[in-house]
């Protein structure tokens, strides 16, 4: 959520890196959320080639491929970008700073696995599938996330299942009898609770995840770590994966009656308060702004509900995210 120039996924955002003699050629979301053509950058000798589509932001799938093709290429070494920030074009770039950012929640990520294998007491080698949902679940390339630690490395299935959350509101459409198996998942999830914020392993591993991604700590002390709980070798396997995927896109495969804004599309409300701005003033993306009695939200720079502190932080609980509306 820190990445200056990192947003949700939308058109004209960069997406992905893909190898090419010359560099790497970036991928930039269309209008149908089609990853097309964008610049190439050379991560060796800094140079960008402007062509294609002109990237406006990244997403959290882009901010992956980045980090990938940038250690490939000895761009990133030791949690140092040489020549910082690496240069898309003019507005957008990616700093040391921005991959810190992205590290704490790569790492998080990697020792979130770690701890939920160590705590069921299974062997990491036995994982044979992973399933990606969500943004992941569409739009990250499963070998740029296995190289960088997001996805388990025993793994030789990878399954990307979109946006599981459209997917259950379709079936549940179609067969609204399915609560009954849902409560019965839900009741075992909570009975069978790991709880990251209380767990030791979590806390001791996410050390020396937030040691690597932060201070370029050399990874043996974490290795040393994994062998005392059974997991030797995890930092250093990668299996390769046969990668199932039914659906292309998310959206479009699902309803094509949901419409994709594009990017700059602005939301408004307007309510009587006291005008003390601490929404405005709690928006870490500078998405909202006030003038003229309107309170307006940039949507291609809001985190959505996900995030929710401008509503959070109203000292007389008045604001209301859900009254904006489109302009
Ligand atoms: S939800 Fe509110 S605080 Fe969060 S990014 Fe959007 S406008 Fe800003
Ligand atoms: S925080 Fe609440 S009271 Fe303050 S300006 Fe925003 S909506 Fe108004």
């Amino acid at each position: 959520q820190h990445i200056k120039c990192g947003m949700i996924a939308g058109p004209g955002e960069l997406s992905d890196m893909e190898r090419t003699v010359t560099g790497w050629r970036s991928k930039v979301l269309d209008k149908s959320l089609i990853a097309q053509n964008g610049p190439v950058i050379n991560m060796r000798s800094g140079m960008t080639v402007n062509e294609g589509t002109a990237p406006e932001g990244i997403t959290g799938t882009g901010v992956i491929a980045l980090i990938f093709a940038a250690m490939r290429d000895g761009r990133i070494e030791e949690s140092k970008i040489r020549n910082d920030p690496i240069r898309i074009n003019r507005k957008i770039s990616f700093s040391e700073d921005d991959f810190r950012e992205a590290g704490k929640a790569i790492g998080a990520i990697r020792a979130g696995h770690l701890t939920l294998m160590l705590t069921a007491g299974v062997d990491p080698e036995r994982i044979k599938t992973m399933y990606m949902a969500g943004a992941s679940g569409t739009y990250v390339d499963p070998v740029k996330s296995k190289e960088i630690g997001l996805i388990i490395p025993d793994c030789t299935t990878v399954k990307q299942v979109c946006y599981t959350s459209l997917e259950l509101a379709k079936d549940f459409l179609l067969k609204p009898e399915m609560i009954g198996d849902l409560n019965a998942l839900r009741d075992k999830l909570v009975t069978k609770h790991v709880m990251f914020a209380s767990s030791d392993i979590f806390s001791e591993l996410y050390v020396q995840e937030y040691a690597f991604w932060n201070d370029g700590m050399p990874l043996n002390r974490y290795r040393r770590v994994l062998e005392r709980y059974g997991a030797e070798g995890y930092l250093d396997r990668t299996k390769e994966h046969v990668l199932v995927k039914p659906h292309e896109r998310d959206i479009g495969d699902i309803g094509e009656s949901l419409d994709i804004v594009d990017l700059g599309t602005s939301m408004s409300m307007s309510h009587d308060c006291s005008q003390c701005m601490l929404c405005v003033r709690s928006c870490p993306e500078h998405a909202l702004s006030f003038g003229d009695g309107v309170f307006t939200v940039n949507t291609g720079k809001c985190l959505g509900t996900a995030c929710g502190r401008c509503q959070e932080n109203c000292p007389q609980h008045v604001f209301r995210y859900s009254a904006f509306r489109l302009n």
